[in-house]
């Protein structure tokens, strides 16, 4: 009988199990009007990768009231809040804060206005891939688990991370000072809204969720000469049509079907006129996949087929192709599976069984994939979470991430999106790595 006792008193999800359950769902669905005003000033107010000086000032605002510690210089305009709340393990919950360069066309009353620049050039703002919604969530959670503490124990780092569309933000945190100085993670978690779940539910991949991103640009040289002599030329642009055509064998023919990987040309240039041959042509190209094997094999094939068609067409070697990875690569997103397990059992039992879903790996990125990759292996996961109206479930119309007409239901998802992840970081407090 003691024992018994002992143990429910231990036990996570034991004597103390219910009345946290109750007070995360009576929290939850008391704090809609703060959770709409955060989202809809933030949905207002986008700022551009690198620049979201306002946003992370509202943040801290936010955060400093409700007693977490505010550590800057983490990179860009990227910071952490911190509440140490007693001995158990730590764990890092991320957001990211930026807009990209879209002109919203929502019609919403609290539609952006907002305004920037990209290449010296004007540009209209958009929070059209849903950063304001990790945000609204970011800050509910910071919230809660503010208001809850009696009933875990341990460290809650909220990070706030800049520039995460361009691949930086991660990458300049990880090397900044101020963030080695953090304590270590144990778990390290996130989310990002999905474009076809129902509003809250929660999306899971174990293993690889999104893929590895490089851009690279491809110089095709040639010899350039009158468009009616081409015997007189090498021409660049049949080269560049042949290379085009060739590293398509890439994915189809050199990779397995299990292993998945997309090289897309997204831009060539080259030429003025119909009756000149150009000396060189450019390219501009992505590469997704998910292993490093994978990704070197590709960088690999592409040269090798460059090389060798340019041999082919008569070039010297110092005419052959030039391929510049950008400064732009971002690691592959691998969920920990242990945790992913871990998380859903909690979600079973502390909510319901469709309170989350299984979804297939993507090839889009998400520099979140930063975070796992250090030498630490830290057991990162990255949630999806519904935004999807239940009513509009289906519908073919729905607009896509990062598309002007991106409207998430912000009231049905923001609830059950902090119910969710509240109620996993609680059991995790509770729980041993
Ligand atoms: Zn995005
Ligand atoms: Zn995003």
């Amino acid at each position: 009988m003691k024992k018994l006792l002992l143990l429910s008193l231990l036990s996570p999800f034991g004597l103390f199990a219910q009345p946290v359950k109750e007070l995360i769902l009576k929290e939850t669905a008391n704090s809609q009007s703060a959770y709409a005003q955060w989202y809809q000033w933030l949905h207002a107010h986008p700022e551009l990768s690198r620049e979201e000086k306002n946003t992370a000032a509202y943040l801290k605002k936010e955060v400093k009231e409700m007693g977490y510690t505010v550590t800057d210089s983490l990179g860009l305009q990227s910071f952490a809040a911190v509440l140490q709340n007693g001995k158990g393990p730590i764990i890092l919950y991320r957001t990211d804060m930026d807009g990209l360069p879209v002109k919203e066309e929502t019609g919403l009353s609290f539609a952006s206005q907002a305004q920037g620049e990209k290449d010296g050039q004007p540009v209209s703002v958009m929070h059209a891939c849903g950063h304001d919604i990790h945000m609204s969530t970011w800050l509910g959670i910071a919230r809660l688990m503010a208001r809850l503490r009696k009933h875990w124990s341990g460290t809650l780092i909220l990070l706030a991370q800049s520039a995460e569309e361009i691949g930086q933000g991660a990458r300049a945190i990880l090397a900044s000072p101020a963030f080695q100085r953090l304590p270590r993670a144990d778990w390290q978690l996130a989310i990002h809204d999905h474009a076809g779940l129902p509003a809250g539910q929660a999306g899971f991949c174990d293993g690889y969720a999104m893929a590895s991103v490089d851009m690279m640009n491809i110089t095709i040289y040639g010899k350039g000469g009158h468009g009616a002599a081409p015997q007189q030329t090498i021409d660049p642009v049949l080269l560049s049509a042949q290379y085009i055509t060739a590293i398509q064998s890439i994915v189809s023919r050199n990779l397995s079907s299990n292993d998945p990987a997309v090289i897309t040309v997204g831009a060539v240039n080259g030429g003025t006129a119909g009756n000149i041959i150009p000396d060189k042509v450019e390219l501009k190209l992505t590469i997704r996949s998910f292993s490093p094997e994978t990704r070197q094999f590709i960088f690999s094939r592409l040269k090798t087929i460059g090389n060798n068609l340019a041999e082919a067409a008569g070039l010297p070697a110092e005419k052959w192709p030039d391929y510049n990875l950008l400064d732009m690569s971002i690691k592959p997103v691998y969920n920990d599976p242990a945790l992913g397990e871990k998380l859903r059992t909690v979600l079973s039992r502390e909510i319901s069984d469709s309170s989350y879903t299984l979804v297939k790996p993507v090839m889009i990125g998400e520099d979140f994939g930063e975070y796992s990759q250090t030498p630490e292996k830290i057991p990162s996961y990255i949630l999806w979470i519904g935004t999807v109206a239940p009513e509009k479930k289906g519908s073919a119309e729905l607009p896509s991430l990062h598309t002007s007409r991106f409207a998430p239901d912000y009231s049905r998802t923001l609830p059950v999106a902090i119910r969710s992840v509240s109620t996993c970081l609680v059991q995790l407090f509770h729980s041993k790595r």
